[in-house]
């Protein structure tokens, strides 16, 4: 029989929690509606059979029943875009620590795992080379009027408008120098001038200004309360003559009626965004070239990207089970 330690916590500072017992032989669940890859999921295994602990599996599940059974009694979960609620939290009696293998984390209700102390991590940085690298291959195809007959334009020389310098961000102004095009970029939490200065990358005062200049808009800012609508019809209006704004980040970050106001009362603008919104077939018959969104998310969609998120939550769930190491948590209580 599995010899499970109970948990115990000791406060060390405001916001980081220490174990004080290894947790040993702790069942590990991956749910997830869209699987990881065969290879990740082996990978993940490994890693987790290897410090000890069991890994159960619950893939292309249909409904939420399925998921509220399947936590019942885990001590950790590795989830993808699956909706971890409030109600999923609730059923899952032993949860330590959620896993959301991936950037955005706008899909577990951390409210609802604060108050249980349940940690909720991210692994940022893994797959932001494929997301970046669907960004710049979106300007391309917007550049060149989605592959349709007829004279497109270079990216060349334009000027690449980063809007939030994280770990996507910057790469793609890594990518867009490469391309020969003018990088600029506002983030209000990066304080550290330098960080911009060494990437050759102009960094610009104020949101207002980033628009105003952007050729091409790429979006990385996380869906937080603070961000969700925000870019609508004034910033879009704001954009020179012949702009894109190019969305790899989250559909709820847009004000769809906005954009479309906007695209209506300026036939110059285009707009791309990696998943639909709301409005996606009235957009495709108002905007004809001038608009595209993918079907289904393809950011983090590559072979590549679904290992290393994979890896990289099964052995942050194993270091945490082992350390308590919480370096990646992006919940507080
Ligand atoms: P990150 O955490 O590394 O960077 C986010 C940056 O946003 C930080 O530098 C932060 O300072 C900045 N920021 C926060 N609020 C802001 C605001 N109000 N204005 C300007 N900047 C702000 O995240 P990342 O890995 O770069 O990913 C960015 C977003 O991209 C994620 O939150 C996620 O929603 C999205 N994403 C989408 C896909 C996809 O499949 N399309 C995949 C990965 C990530």
């Amino acid at each position: 029989m599995p010899t499970t330690v109970p948990l115990t916590y000791e406060k060390r500072e405001e916001k980081t929690i220490y174990f004080t017992s290894l947790l040993t032989h702790m069942k590990i669940l991956v749910a997830t509606e869209k699987p990881f890859a065969k290879k990740a999921v082996e990978g993940i295994r490994q890693i987790v059979e290897e410090a000890g602990h069991e890994l159960l599996l619950l893939e292309k599940y249909t409904e939420k029943a399925e998921l509220l059974a399947a936590v019942a009694d885990v001590d950790a979960l590795i989830i993808r875009s699956d909706k971890v609620t409030a109600e999923v939290i609730e059923a899952a009696r032993n949860l330590k620590i959620v896993v959301r293998a991936g950037a955005g984390y706008d899909n577990v209700d951390l409210e609802a795992a604060s108050a249980r102390k349940i940690v909720v991590m991210n692994t940022p940085g893994q797959n932001s080379n494929a997301v970046a690298e669907l960004a710049l291959a979106m300007m391309i195809y917007m550049a060149r009027n989605r592959f349709t007959p007829g004279t497109g334009s270079e990216i060349q020389g334009k000027t690449l408008a980063i809007h939030a310098y994280g770990n996507v961000g910057r790469l793609v102004g890594k990518k867009g120098k490469a391309m020969g095009m003018k990088v600029i970029a506002y983030d209000p939490f990066i304080t550290d001038a330098a960080l911009f200065e060494n990437d050759g990358v102009e960094q610009v005062s104020s949101v207002e200004e980033l628009y105003a200049k952007a050729d091409f808009l790429s979006l990385h800012i996380p869906a937080t309360p603070a961000t969700k609508g925000s870019i609508g019809y004034e910033k879009l209006m704001s954009m020179p003559k012949g702009a894109t704004l190019v969305n790899t980040a989250r559909k709820e970050v847009i004000d769809e009626e906005g954009i479309k106001q906007a695209m209506q009362e300026r036939e110059d603008l285009k707009y791309i965004t990696d998943i639909a919104p709301a409005n996606a077939a009235e957009m495709e018959e108002l905007f004809g070239k001038r608009f595209f969104a993918t079907p289904k998310k393809q950011g983090a969609e590559t072979a590549e990207a679904n290992i290393n998120a994979g890896l990289a939550a099964a052995l942050q769930i194993v270091d945490f089970f082992a350390t308590g190491n919480t370096r990646f948590q992006v919940n507080k209580w």
